[in-house]
C-alpha cells in the first residue's frame, strides 16, 4: 500500500484564495481592510523566516501587514506599551506575539496582554477556555491547519479514534479541542504516557506535535490510517545545508498509512494560511459583521 500524500501547499494555497477573496469583499462591501500586526523580538532566523512570510501572505491576501521588531534586549515594559497600542488601534484587528521570546520576558503576560478579540493566535486564556467550553473562539492556527488537512482527506470525523502526541497549549491541548468539535474520540498523550505504539495503533487518526524527529515508526500506525506530522526539527543533511524532519517516519508511515502529510509541504503550510483565517475573523467580528465564509 502506498499511502495518498496531502499537499498542504495546494490547500493552503486554496485557502488563502478562499481567504483572498472574502477581504476583497469586505473592503468593497464595508469599506474594511483587515490588519494583522506581527511582534518580533530579538533575532531568532527560524522566526524572522516564519514573519517575512507571514507579512507577504498577508499582503497577498488584500489585507494590511504592520511588522514591530523590537531588539532581543528590550524591557517589558515597552512590549506592553506596543501591545496596548496596538490593543487600541482600529487598523489592526490581529496581533500576533512571534514566539519564542527571550528569556528575559515573561511570555505568559505578554500573552495575556493582547486584546482576546484580536488574540490571532488563540493563546489568551479566554480563548482557549472559550475553546474548552466548546464556544466560539479564535483557535490557534496550526490545529485549525490539522483539522482542514483531515477533513481533505475525511468529510466527517465523527466517531473516529483519534490520538494526539503532545499536550503544549499551542498545537496538542487546543487541537483535542477541535478534534472534540468534530465529534472525534481523542486519546492525547505526552511524554509520561506509555506505550504510545500500541495507542498509535489503535487510532485512525494519529496527530504528532512532539518535536521528536521520526518517532513516530510504520509499525505504530494502523493500516490505512491519515497521519498528520506537525512536528519540525531542523537536522544537518548529507550537503552540510540543514534538513526539516517531521515527528514521523515518512517513508516507513508511506507504507502503511492511508494519508500522509509530508514535512516540509504539510501543516506548516496552513500555519500561515490559518493566521489569515483568524484574521479576516477577528475583523469581521470586531465590526460587527457576519463570520466570513472561508
Ligand atoms: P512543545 O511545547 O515542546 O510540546 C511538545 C509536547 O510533546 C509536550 O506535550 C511533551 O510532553 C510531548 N513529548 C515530548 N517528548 C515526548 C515523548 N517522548 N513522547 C510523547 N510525547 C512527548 O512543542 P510544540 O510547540 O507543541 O511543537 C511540537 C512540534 O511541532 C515541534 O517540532 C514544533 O517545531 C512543531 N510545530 C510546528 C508548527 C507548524 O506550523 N508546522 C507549529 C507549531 C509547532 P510533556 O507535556 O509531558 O512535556
Amino acid at each position: 500500500m502506498t499511502a495518498r500524500i496531502i499537499d498542504g501547499k495546494v490547500i493552503a494555497a486554496a485557502l488563502r484564495g478562499r481567504v483572498a477573496d472574502e477581504v476583497a469583499r469586505v473592503r468593497r462591501d464595508h469599506r474594511l481592510t483587515p490588519g494583522l500586526a506581527v511582534v518580533l523580538v530579538g533575532n531568532d532566523p527560524a522566526s524572522e523566516v516564519y514573519v517575512r512570510s507571514k507579512h507577504k501572505q498577508t499582503q497577498a491576501a488584500g489585507m494590511a501587514s504592520f511588522e514591530y521588531m523590537l531588539p532581543a534586549d528590550v524591557a517589558q515594559d515597552e512590549v506592553l506599551a506596543l501591545i496596548a497600542r496596538l490593543n487600541r488601534d482600529p487598523a489592526v484587528h490581529g496581533i500576533l506575539v512571534q514566539l519564542p521570546l527571550p528569556k528575559s520576558l515573561h511570555t505568559e503576560t505578554i500573552v495575556n496582554a493582547v486584546d482576546p478579540a484580536k488574540d490571532v493566535d488563540g493563546l489568551h486564556p479566554n480563548n482557549a477556555g472559550r475553546l474548552a467550553g466548546g464556544l466560539a473562539a479564535l483557535s490557534p492556527c496550526t490545529p485549525l491547519g490539522c483539522i482542514i488537512l483531515t477533513r481533505s482527506v475525511h468529510a466527517s470525523l465523527e466517531g473516529m479514534n483519534a490520538i494526539v502526541l503532545g499536550r503544549s497549549n499551542l498545537v496538542g491541548r487546543p487541537l483535542v479541542q477541535l478534534l472534540l468539535n468534530e465529534n472525534a474520540t481523542v486519546t492525547i498523550a505526552h511524554s509520561r504516557s506509555r506505550d504510545l505504539k500500541q495507542l498509535c495503533a489503535r487510532a485512525d487518526l494519529v496527530y504528532a506535535a512532539v518535536g521528536r524527529p521520526e518517532m513516530v515508526r510504520g509499525d505504530w500506525i494502523k493500516p490505512g490510517a491519515t497521519v498528520i506530522d506537525v512536528g519540525i526539527s531542523r537536522l544537518p543533511g548529507p550537503d552540510g545545508k540543514t534538513r526539516l524532519v517531521g515527528d514521523v517516519a515518512f517513508a516507513e508511515a508511506l507504507k502503511v498509512a492511508g494519508a500522509v502529510t509530508p514535512v516540509p509541504g504539510g501543516v506548516g503550510q496552513m500555519t500561515v494560511a490559518c493566521l489569515l483565517v483568524n484574521t479576516l475573523r477577528a475583523a469581521c467580528a470586531i465590526h460587527g459583521l457576519p463570520a466570513p465564509g472561508v
